[in-house]
């Protein structure tokens, strides 16, 4: 026998670990419908509203009435057609750099990106808390890899000091981190880059959209020169749609299409996904105001809570996650949370570290405040019940 699979299941449950599928009855959107019943939700990526939106649905449907649903082949045999091509275009506009080209997902945008950037000839230091992708990726690199201290700027330049010799060296962070919602300190990785002959790494896949006085992300919210870094991130989250992409120069984007292995052997993005992208990213560019009512609501949902005496993260962006440190309080929350019709995941280990057990909440433009009150108020009760402050 491989494993004894009832067994290991049981032993997460016996944990308070153990995951399972809820059935989703409606578009992501801020209510959810499961079993019948519609909640308030506060555990989507959709940060602007964009994955429902009547425009990019449109411009799908117009996309699949011309471009049909599948690509039918790989990007490098017959797979790249004209909304792809218009859409990496738009992407690298709207990043600012030279080239952009897609993947499948944001994860294989990194699984195919790493590899292709450094072998076991390199180093790789990357932050502790990166997304389970880049470390994924990472370790297909083969590259010596090792961790430095979240966003601890010191412990880098102690790692990059112990070089024995110059190496070829990446530097791996994300923009906003996916979990603690914090900033990682960007101009001071790219300073110890840039005196440390190393390249810098980003993953934007949570600042993409919402960070930056025109929502190009965390190297924008900093005014760094996106020339400096490799940026990558994902369609998924604030543009609404799905699949993954790296901005960076047109070499890097040729060497690529010539060398990453996520890219060359696998079929290309439904068009008509491409298609709704550009609309997406069009709307992002054109309706600051959504960036806007995204921050205030934000803004007003972290004071209140903040208010109540919850211990947050040093989150700096619309993720705001409730630290209750053990999983099972995590869990008790969230139920009591969503018998109550509040939809707020529950994130346990090994997606955040042991005793950091979370509430995740995140926020979308499109909330209104009736709803945020009610989260509000809801929490406030639910605290009162369990007396967990
Ligand atoms: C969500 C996420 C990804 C994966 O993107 P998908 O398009 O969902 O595969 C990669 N990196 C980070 C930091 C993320 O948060």
């Amino acid at each position: 026998m491989l494993r004894d699979f009832e067994q290991e299941l049981h032993n997460l449950e016996a944990q308070h670990l153990l995951r399972q599928l809820r059935i989703v009855e409606s578009p992501a959107d801020t209510t959810i419908t499961i079993e019948g019943r519609t909640l308030i939700s506060m555990a989507s990526n959709n940060y602007l509203g964009l994955a429902n939106h009547p425009a990019v649905k449109q411009a799908a449907i117009q996309a699949i009435e011309q471009w049909g649903v599948g690509a039918g082949a790989a990007r490098l045999i017959s797979g790249t057609m004209v909304p792809h091509q218009q859409l990496e275009e738009d992407l690298a506009q709207f990043k600012q750099v030279e080239a952009a080209l897609t993947f499948g997902t944001g994860y294989t945008a990194n699984l195919g990106l790493i590899p292709a950037l450094i072998d076991q000839n390199g180093l790789i230091l990357t932050d502790r808390y990166c997304h389970a992708s880049l470390i994924e990726a990472c370790r297909l690199a083969k590259a010596k890899l090792r961790v430095f201290h979240h966003n601890d700027a010191e412990h880098l330049e102690k790692l990059l000091k112990k070089r024995e010799k110059v190496c070829p060296t990446l530097v791996v962070t994300e923009g906003v981190f996916s979990m603690d919602g914090d900033l990682a300190p960007l101009p001071d990785l790219l300073n110890l880059c840039k005196s440390h002959d190393a390249t810098l790494l980003v993953d934007d896949a949570h600042g993409t959209g919402v960070m930056g006085p025109n929502g190009r992300g965390t190297i924008e919210h900093f005014g760094l020169n996106p020339a400096d870094v490799i940026q990558l991130g994902t369609l998924s989250k604030a543009i609404g749609a799905s699949g993954g992409y790296i901005a960076g120069t047109g070499s890097l984007k040729e060497y690529l299409i010539n060398t990453s292995k996520a890219f060359i052997y696998t079929t290309a993005q439904p068009p008509a996904i491409a298609a709704a992208t550009t609309t997406a990213l069009q709307i992002i560019q054109k309706e600051p105001e959504r960036r806007e009512r995204l921050w205030e609501n934000r803004n007003y949902l972290y004071s209140e809570l903040k208010n109540m005496g919850f211990q947050f993260t040093d989150t700096q962006s619309p993720i705001l996650p409730i630290i209750v440190k053990s999983p099972e309080t995590a869990l008790q929350m969230s139920q009591a949370l969503y018998k109550t019709g509040i939809y707020v995941p529950a994130i346990r280990p090994p997606t955040v570290p042991k005793d950091s057990s979370r509430l995740r909440i995140t926020v979308s433009s499109n909330h209104r405040k009736e709803q945020l009150l009610e989260v509000v108020e809801t929490i406030r009760k639910i605290e009162k019940e369990m007396r967990l402050v």
